[in-house]
């Protein structure tokens, strides 16, 4: 069977790094085998996903250089969702519950006070036919579940069965089906819930591995049961640890929090973000990856966790400082030009000042300190004697043309005027040339701001 992989948000938020982790993992599986990626919106809950979430999960995965085969739309495809109903129905394997949620709550309790397992105790199986068309007629519309094969002949006497399949991330797994609720698939109101249209539509795709968080694995377990009861064979599953945040709480689409979409905003390289999001939680380093095919040569989904990362923003900076000092003129050209950085000087510049960035919209500030003047935030200032010093320093400034050598002959004559070593030399100069008490060598900065604009800037 030929590899096809899908990642399947529901769009009811902006995906975060987490997502990312799921898209990525089915991405580089499918580049691995040369498979196809589609994308599939979950979105049956109609009234909770948006269009604008959807556009915003495409441009998302592209950012992150991830290009779908093929996008789908579960709100396209009810009529499928509904002939695989009836299948089941005819089957006598999905079957018409009537109770609210807070029966269902009490029954739980009286379940765990008999020392029972609290699982859904198929109550609703008894029900005649009168008995039903009573409930109908007093205003109970049905949610519908699915009789898990978790029994011989009476579905009352449920018995250990076990599902079993060899993960393509945890390896060997084993659910009980005697250990779950049949699942419901229908809600009241007609709605679908995920579990059976992500079933028919993995069947219809021709989807070979499913590859989804941990979050899922007991999922899997009814859901290889309801492919067996559509008269299917189930795909190969793989399920990853999931990332949480620093205090190891779960990243939540809905919070907006480490949304990929905010991270691009302030700045982030997409390598960045999906060389962490894959090495996160696995047995390999964190590193920066520079490029999605050496990701993919590197990526080996075996070679996760079981346990959940925690995800260090922290972290994230340090592979984008990584990233970014390694960054051609070229890849950032375009970049660069939008944030005004152009022209002869802009590729020199770039080279200078890379090296001091951890973020490639930084250099913005920094073309300005070239171009314009030195920062005057109050961040850096002069004051006394540095001043002085500063001041008797501009007006012995060598004469043009500059290079890389200036500095230092400007800063040797200045030691043998004045006295001053070490910092006392330099940082008066530095602070007065860039309003910075660091940044790139002075040597570098020297000829790219030149003789004419050193002495525009004498305090
Ligand atoms: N919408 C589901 C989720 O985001 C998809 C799970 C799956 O991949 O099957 O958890």
């Amino acid at each position: 069977m030929p590899v096809a992989v899908r990642f399947a948000p529901s769009p009811t938020g902006y995906i975060h790094i987490g997502n990312a982790r799921t898209a990525l993992y089915n991405w580089l599986y499918a580049k691995q085998h040369g498979g196809e990626f589609i994308l599939r919106f979950d979105d049956t809950d109609q009234a909770r996903s948006k269009t604008e979430y959807a556009e915003a999960i495409v441009r998302d995965l592209e950012w992150l250089g991830i290009r779908p085969d093929r996008i789908e739309y579960q709100s396209k495809r009810f009529p499928i969702y509904d002939a695989a109903v009836a299948k089941l129905k005819d089957a006598g394997l999905l079957y018409a519950c009537y109770e609210t949620a807070e029966e269902l709550e009490r029954k739980r309790k009286l379940r765990l006070a008999r020392r029972l397992p609290p699982v859904y105790g198929r109550d609703a199986l008894k029900l005649s036919h009168e008995e039903r068309a009573a409930l109908e007629a007093d205003g109970r519309t049905p949610h519908w579940r699915f009789l898990l094969p978790n029994f011989e002949s009476d579905p009352f006497e449920t018995r250990r069965t076990e599902i079993h399949w060899d993960d393509v991330v945890r390896g060997h797994q084993t659910v009980d089906l005697a250990s779950m609720s049949d699942p419901v698939l229908v809600r009241e109101d007609g709605t679908y819930l995920y579990t059976l249209p992500s079933v028919v539509d993995d069947i219809e795709m021709g989807i070979s591995h499913v590859i989804r968080g941990d979050d899922h694995v007991t999922n899997t377990g009814a859901q290889i049961a309801l492919f067996h009861a559509l008269g299917e064979e189930a795909p190969d599953f793989g399920h990853h640890n999931l990332l949480t945040t620093a205090s190891g709480e779960g990243l939540s689409k809905r919070t907006g929090a480490l949304s990929l979409g905010s991270l691009r905003e302030r700045g982030f390289e997409p390598m960045a973000a999906a060389s962490l999001a894959i090495l996160i939680g696995s047995s390999e380093s964190v590193s920066a990856v520079r490029s999605m095919d050496a990701l993919q040569e590197q990526f080996d989904p075996a070679n996760a966790s079981k346990s959940s990362a925690k995800f260090d923003p922290e972290e994230l900076t340090a592979l984008n400082r990584t990233l970014v000092h390694q960054l051609e003129f070229a890849d950032v050209r375009d970049r660069l030009q939008a944030l005004g950085i152009e022209g002869e000087k802009a590729e020199a510049f770039w080279q200078v000042i890379r090296g001091n960035l951890d973020f490639v919209p930084d250099a913005g500030a920094w073309w300005q300190i070239v171009t314009d003047g030195p920062m005057r935030d109050g961040e850096a200032e002069l004051t006394g004697e540095d001043l002085d010093y500063a001041r008797q320093a501009f007006d012995s400034a060598p004469a043009g043309p500059w290079d890389g050598t200036t500095w230092k002959l400007w800063t040797d004559q200045l030691k043998a005027d004045t006295g001053r070593k070490g910092r006392n030399l330099f940082m008066p100069l530095r602070i007065a040339i860039t309003g910075r008490t660091s940044g790139p060598e002075m040597s570098d900065l020297l000829p790219l701001i030149g003789p004419e604009g050193i002495a525009a800037r004498r305090p």
